[in-house]
C-alpha cells in the first residue's frame, strides 16, 4: 500500500513536512533523504536523487535557489505549497490519477487549466484570449464543480487564466480557500495584484502567480499598454517583500526574443523576487494575424540555448514551454497530462488550439476527458520521437488537421475566420523550417 494515500499516511507526511520546515535551511538533506524514501514513482526518485547530487555544491546556484525558498518564504505559503504540491499533487496525486485512469478508460491529467472570464483590462496586441466574445464568464458554481470532481480524479495542480482573472478575485479567494488543498497557479497581467490581495495569498497559501511580461519597459509597453511595466514590477516587489511564491510569464516574438533572453532581464527577474519563469512562444491563431510576429526557428533555437545556460547558472527555475518536450516526453495536452476549459465551458486540448466537441457545463468531468478529441490526441502522443519537435499546432499542423477531422470538433473561435485546413497551411513553412533545426538539436 502507497502510505501517502491512507489518511493517516497523509497526516503523517504533514506533520513530517511541518517538523521539517521549521528551521528548514539545517534540514535540507534530511527533506531530501525523507522525499526519495516516500516517492513510488521511479521518475520522481530518479529526480530527488539528481536533485540531492546537485545541492551538495553550496555554490551552485540550485543550492542558493533552495535556500533562498526556504528562508524567504511565508510560513503559510511555504507549509501550503509543500503539503499541496509535493503530498498531494506529487505523492497522493499521481498514484491516483493512474487509478482512476484504469478505472475510467481515458487519461486523467495532472493539472487543469481553466478561465473564469474572458474580460480583460487590458487589450494587448497578438492576445490569443482576444479570440472569444469579450462577456464570456464560467460561473462559480461550474467552477467550484469542476474543481471538487477534479480533486475525486486526484487533481490538484489547476491553472487560472484569461482574460485577466484577477478581474474575478473575489470568486478565485473563495474558491482557494474552499479548496484548500489544491495548488492554484495564476496566469495574470499583474496589474490588478494589490497590498489586498498579496494579504489573501499570504492568508491562504495556496494561490502562485505567474505575471506577463515582454522584457524591458518599453517592450513590455508597446505591447501591453502604457505604465504597464512599472505596475507589474510594483506587483512583484510587493510579493518579494511579503516572501510569495511568484513567477513571470514571457512570450517570445520575432521582436522581443534577444531581449527576454538576456542576462539582465533574467537578472532583473531573480532581484524582483521571482522563483520561476514560463517561456512560451507567440502563435499566429486567426486569419489577420501577423505572421512576422512570430519568433523565426533560429529564434526558438536560441532561446534553446539561453535557457540551458541559465539553467547552469541562475537561482530561477525555468520552464520553455515549447522547447522542453524531453522532460514531459513530448505534448501533454488532450487530457495527458493537461487541458484547457476554455470561459465558454468549451473542452479544450490545450490553451492554444480553439476546437472542442464538448462543453463542461453539460458534461462531468470524467465525461470531458473521454472526449473524442482527447481520444485522437492521446493515440499520436508523442507527435514526434524527437521530442523538439513536440506540438500539433507550430511543429505538427498536419496533425492537428487530421484530430480535428478525425473528431468532428468544432471551432471554438468568435470570429471563425480561419478554418483547420488554412491554419495547417499556413504553419507548413514554419513546421518544416524548425523541423530541420530540431534535427540537429536533438541528434548532436
Ligand atoms: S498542443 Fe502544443 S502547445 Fe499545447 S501542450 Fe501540446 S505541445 Fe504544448
Amino acid at each position: 500500500m502507497n502510505i501517502a494515500e491512507t489518511y493517516l499516511g497523509e497526516k503523517v507526511l504533514e506533520q513530517g513536512l511541518r517538523y521539517i520546515l521549521h528551521e528548514p535551511e539545517k534540514k535540507l538533506p534530511l527533506i531530501l533523504n525523507w522525499a526519495e524514501k516516500i516517492a513510488t514513482d521511479p521518475n520522481h526518485k530518479q529526480n530527488i536523487k539528481n536533485l540531492k547530487k546537485v545541492l551538495e555544491d553550496e555554490n551552485s546556484n540550485w543550492y542558493k535557489f533552495a535556500q533562498k525558498l526556504l528562508t524567504k518564504t511565508h510560513p503559510k505559503v511555504k507549509e501550503r505549497l509543500a503539503v499541496n504540491f509535493f503530498i498531494n499533487s506529487s505523492l497522493i496525486g499521481v498514484p491516483k490519477q493512474k487509478q482512476v485512469s484504469k478505472k475510467i478508460g481515458a487519461s486523467v491529467p495532472w493539472a487543469i487549466l481553466i478561465d473564469p472570464t474572458e474580460k480583460c483590462n487590458l487589450n494587448c496586441l497578438g492576445c490569443w484570449a482576444g479570440d472569444y466574445q469579450k462577456a464570456k464568464e464560467l460561473d462559480y458554481e461550474t467552477m467550484d464543480r469542476v474543481l471538487s470532481e477534479a480533486e475525486e480524479l486526484g487533481i490538484y495542480f489547476i491553472v487560472v487564466s484569461g482574460g485577466e482573472p484577477l478581474v474575478r478575485k473575489k470568486d478565485l479567494i473563495e474558491l482557494a480557500e474552499k479548496h484548500k488543498d489544491q495548488v492554484f497557479h495564476i496566469f495574470t497581467n499583474g496589474t490588478l495584484i494589490d497590498e489586498k490581495f498579496v494579504s489573501e495569498m499570504g492568508r491562504l497559501g495556496n494561490i502562485v502567480v505567474a505575471l506577463s511580461i515582454e522584457g524591458f519597459e518599453k517592450t513590455t509597453d508597446f505591447r501591453r499598454g502604457e505604465g504597464v511595466f512599472k505596475k507589474v514590477l510594483h506587483a512583484m516587489e510587493l510579493m518579494r517583500d511579503s516572501g510569495m511564491v511568484y513567477g513571470f510569464s514571457a512570450t517570445y516574438a520575432r521582436n522581443n526574443t534577444e531581449e527576454l533572453a538576456s542576462e539582465e532581464f533574467i537578472d532583473l527577474m531573480i532581484e524582483k523576487g521571482a522563483t520561476f519563469g514560463w517561456f512560451f512562444t507567440y502563435i499566429p491563431i486567426g486569419k489577420d494575424v501577423d505572421m512576422e510576429m512570430m519568433a523565426t526557428p533560429e529564434q526558438r533555437a536560441y532561446m534553446f540555448e539561453r535557457i540551458k545556460h541559465f539553467r547552469q547558472t541562475k537561482p530561477i527555475f525555468l520552464v520553455d514551454f515549447w522547447n522542453d518536450g524531453e522532460a514531459s516526453n513530448g505534448c501533454i495536452a488532450g487530457g495527458r497530462r493537461y487541458f484547457h476549459i476554455n470561459a465558454a465551458g468549451d473542452v479544450e486540448p490545450c490553451a492554444f488550439v480553439h476546437y472542442s466537441t464538448c462543453n463542461i457545463k453539460n458534461v462531468s468531468l470524467v465525461e470531458a476527458l473521454k472526449n473524442p478529441l482527447f481520444k485522437a490526441y492521446q493515440k499520436r502522443q508523442p507527435f514526434d520521437e524527437n521530442l523538439r519537435r513536440p506540438c500539433p499546432i507550430i511543429d505538427h499542423p498536419e496533425k492537428l488537421l487530421e484530430m480535428v477531422k478525425e473528431s468532428g470538433a468544432e471551432s471554438t473561435q468568435l470570429h471563425d475566420d480561419e478554418t483547420i485546413d488554412e491554419f495547417a497551411e499556413k504553419m507548413k513553412k514554419y513546421a518544416s523550417s524548425w523541423g530541420s533545426i530540431a534535427e540537429k538539436i536533438w541528434y548532436d
